[in-house]
């Protein structure tokens, strides 16, 4: 008999309203595709999540069908992989709404992202921006995920998640799986290129100081040429070089040279030399991603039927988990 295998699920979404950089790039989303000989993965473009910053609704629908063919140029829609439009399972607004039920208002209080971009966006501090995290929440109970790569900055609302999904499990026995975060392997942590003591952000205000990974050769050739550096002129990596640093590693990571190797490389020659290889090594790193992405977008039917083909699988699992919930609670399905 062949053994039965499972394999454990991963979740994870992506705002569509903010394009990633190569930060994000050698630290997460190269790795996803691979993930699939291991786990069962669904990506998803949070757009509902985008609302809750108002934007300019033909950007959104611009952003959304781009951040999608951005998933799919990443190689994630292989396996058992779901890719798929938030918006286009109906189940997330519904485990929503009923986690909100099960969520207290002093825990959601608690949520630091909460009081920074309310500050942020003082002009529109929408209850859509307080409840995120039980939308967050909904958007991996829903898929019983095992495991959600996370930054440090969503740790607070993974562990949110857990806490409510505990609690609904604690009164209506086992219904959802509590996630854990992610960890894969150390990836490098990449630094702004204006300021190499802040990593490198999505959220950054200075558009220098981040290489979109969409970002043309001849922008990310000025971007790392403008890269602040020190006055030594030599390329090490030692304490308190933290642009040189930041660059090596950049380097590092698009090359698979170790630093030692890349001293040696650049020995005897100046930042001029080094900044226009890193320069050359990202463009060459992101050049497939970039191409595929570009056919992609040339393609729209096919991206069409791919939104199509990821909602219904979403949903079939999505609405298991709903119709679970439903009952426990005592809603009544009409039916018996
Ligand atoms: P934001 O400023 O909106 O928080 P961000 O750039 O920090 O954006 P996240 O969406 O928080 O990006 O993180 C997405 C993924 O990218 C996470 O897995 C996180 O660990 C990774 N990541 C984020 N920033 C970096 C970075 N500078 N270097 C390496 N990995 C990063
Ligand atoms: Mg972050």
């Amino acid at each position: 008999m062949p053994e039965l295998q499972t394999k454990k699920k991963v979740l994870s979404l992506i705002q569509p309203t903010a394009v990633p950089h190569i930060g994000n790039y050698v630290g997460a989303l190269r790795n996803w595709a691979g993930m699939a000989d291991d786990y069962d993965c669904v990506y998803g473009v949070a757009d509902l999540h985008a609302l809750t910053i108002r934007p300019e609704p033909p950007a959104l629908r611009r952003q959304s069908l781009e951040a999608f063919a951005m998933l799919l140029a990443l190689g994630l829609r292989r396996g058992n992989n779901v890719v798929f439009l938030q918006s286009h399972v109906p189940e997330h607004c519904q485990l929503a709404w009923l986690l909100n039920c099960y969520t207290q208002f002093g825990e959601a209080s608690r949520m630091t992202q909460f009081k920074d971009k309310s500050t942020q966006h003082a002009d529109n501090v929408n209850v859509g921006l307080f409840t995120y995290p039980t939308l967050m929440a909904a958007d991996i109970l829903l898929y019983q995920a095992d495991y959600v790569p996370i930054g440090a900055d969503q740790k607070q609302h993974l562990e949110l998640c857990r806490n409510v999904a505990e609690r609904f499990n604690g009164l209506y026995g086992q219904t959802f799986v509590v996630p854990e975060p992610y960890i894969g392997k150390i990836g490098s942590r990449v630094m702004s290129l204006q300021e190499p003591t802040k990593k490198m952000s999505k959220s950054d205000p200075n558009p220098k100081g981040a290489i979109s990974i969409l970002d043309t050769p001849a922008e990310i050739l000025k971007k790392c040429r403008s890269a602040v550096t020190d006055s030594e002129a030599c390329v090490r990596h030692a304490d308190g070089k933290d642009g040189i640093n930041n660059l090596m590693t950049i380097y590092a990571a698009c090359t698979g040279k170790a630093f030692g190797e890349i001293e040696q490389e650049f020995a005897g020659k100046g930042y001029g030399d080094f900044k226009n290889a890193v320069a050359e090594a990202v463009v060459e790193e992101l050049r497939p991603f970039q191409e595929e992405y570009r056919r992609l977008l040339s393609d729209k039917a096919y991206l069409i039927q791919a939104a199509a083909e990821g909602a219904d699988a979403a949903r079939r699992l999505a609405a298991k988990t709903v119709g679970k919930a439903y009952r426990k609670v005592g809603l009544w399905d009409g039916r018996r």
